[in-house]
């Protein structure tokens, strides 16, 4: 399978990585400024916040590091199916730290929320979130998000590390996956 094949499986791209980029250089303009004095620890959710994570601690300013979790949420559906389990742990100690967990999208929250309390127990100085992407169900959660690249509507994206079934990640757009690939 070519580029070109992976691309007649979309339907519409919602951001282009040029967008992507530029937002990503204002949110890392924003946590240098936030955070000015402070290192700021990157905990991305693999495997989807690949992407940002690289992106965004390259646009910033700051001293800043980086760790991975992997949790699992979706499986290889479209459907959150609300059950969380670490499969891979920080290799980091929390205790102390300025801590920003990194997100590829929000949509339910429900893999958040369940992290977000179980990095809280971990003692940081502080815990904030960023999310690149968000989807309109999220205004719903109850865990707050300092900071979010785009609101997105309610469609089934990939691309920029969010992937349909392991496929898609490396598509350097984000766009809405043609509902013929899953149905
Ligand atoms: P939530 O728990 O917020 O419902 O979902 C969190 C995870 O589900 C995200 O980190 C992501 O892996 C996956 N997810 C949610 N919406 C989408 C989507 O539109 N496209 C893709 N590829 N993954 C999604
Ligand atoms: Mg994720
Ligand atoms: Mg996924």
């Amino acid at each position: 399978m070519d580029a070109a094949d992976v691309r007649d499986d979309l339907s519409e791209v919602l951001y282009t990585s040029d967008q992507i980029a530029e937002r990503i250089a204002e949110v890392a303009a924003q946590i240098d400024e936030d955070y000015a004095g402070r290192e700021v620890l990157l905990v991305g959710v693999l495997n989807g916040a690949v992407m940002v994570v690289a992106d965004l601690q390259r646009a910033m300013k700051n001293h800043v590091q980086m760790d991975w979790m992997a949790v699992s949420s979706y499986g290889s559906g479209t459907q959150s199916s609300g059950v969380v389990r670490i499969l891979k742990d920080l290799s980091s100690d929390l205790d102390g730290r300025h801590v920003i967990v990194v997100e590829d999208i929000i949509d339910t929250g429900l893999t958040l929320s369940y992290l977000m309390s179980n990095l809280a127990s971990r003692n940081p100085a502080s815990l904030e979130i960023m999310t690149m992407f968000r989807k309109p169900e999220a205004s719903r959660m109850e865990v707050d998000v300092k900071y979010v690249g785009y609101d997105i509507p309610n469609k089934f994206v990939v691309g920029f590390g969010l992937d349909y079934d392991g496929r898609y990640r490396n598509l350097r757009d984000l766009a809405i996956l043609s509902p013929h690939v899953y149905s």
